[in-house]
């Protein structure tokens, strides 16, 4: 595998293969990895003729800097990890290399840069505010320097999948964004980097917040969306160590919340949760 630190040596290893028309599929990831990001190299090994996977820690999507600073950075395990799975290149810039004018993103921060279409206003976005433009502004920035011929995003992410969708879309960027299923542990928990953050009581628990999702969805063929959503907020607020910051049922295609079941084919609801001090996200399609 062949390790990056800069764009430029980078872009020229890829240049060669782009001549010679190979496809090159690409996994942007915050490092820290874990099986969920590997069956997203999988995927990617079995469609491309080389995979790219991102290491970086994007401050711009942080909203607090301590949990910034807290983010796992396990880079040596990742080397290993993507070793394991014939992970082509690992490109791990560095923040000034992704932001050279001011360290941290400077003027990017300040202005909305992209056109959402209010998917970035609702869920994640109403907790996370400005979340969302900080991931694009990354995401585009890795598309332009990798000009992959797909991406590969986790389910798990389901918003921030949904958006990058849109991005593409309306910027008519030449890529295919590849949707992956969201990797569990055994007792139901999605796969997430801020797992490990979590302490013994916290991380047992947590299991709940995937069992009351299937739960859920079951519970679909028998009662409302308003009574589904008073149950699960009761379920996951009386499991100690769980603190429910939303769910909410949603149309899957445009985010919007449904009252009925009828409003939309596709639904998917999704849920974030506080597990002492880590915030964890999980989704279901229901
Ligand atoms: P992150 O490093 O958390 O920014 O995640 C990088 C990519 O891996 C995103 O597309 C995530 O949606 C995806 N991902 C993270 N966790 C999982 C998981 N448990 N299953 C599948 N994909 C995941």
């Amino acid at each position: 595998m062949h390790t990056f630190l800069t764009i430029k040596e980078t872009q020229n290893w890829l240049l060669n293969l782009k001549k010679q028309g190979k496809t090159i599929g690409f996994v942007p990831t915050m490092g820290a990895l874990h099986q969920g990001h590997l069956s997203l190299i999988e995927r990617s090994n079995n469609e491309n003729d080389i995979s790219v996977l991102s290491i970086f820690v994007n401050p711009l999507q942080f909203n607090e800097k301590s949990d910034l600073d807290k983010y796992p950075r396990t880079i040596k395990q990742d080397i290993d990890k993507l070793k394991s799975v014939h992970c082509d290149v690992l490109f791990a810039p560095s923040t000034e290399e992704i932001y050279p004018a001011q360290g941290l993103g400077g003027e990017e921060k300040q202005s909305p840069l992209y056109n959402l279409g209010g998917l970035d206003t609702l869920m994640e976005g109403l907790h996370r505010p400005g979340h969302f433009q900080g991931v694009c502004v990354v995401v585009k920035k890795l598309f332009d320097i990798i000009k992959p011929t797909k991406a590969y995003f986790g389910e798990k992410d389901f918003q921030q999948l949904v958006i990058i969708r849109h991005m593409v879309k309306t910027l008519e960027l030449p890529v295919k964004i590849i949707p992956c299923p969201i990797v569990r542990e055994s007792d139901g928990l999605a796969m997430s980097s801020r797992n490990v953050l979590l302490k013994a009581e916290e991380r047992k628990n947590a299991s709940q917040i995937y069992a009351t999702l299937s739960s859920a969805k079951e519970k679909r063929k028998s009662s409302s969306v308003t009574d589904i959503k008073k149950w699960v907020e009761i379920q996951i607020n009386k499991t100690p160590f769980l603190k429910l910051e939303y769910f909410e049922i949603v149309n899957s295609e445009t985010l919007s919340p449904v009252q009925t079941w009828e409003e939309a084919t596709c639904l998917r609801a999704c849920v974030a949760v506080k597990a002492g001090a880590v915030r964890l996200i999980d989704n279901i399609a229901i």
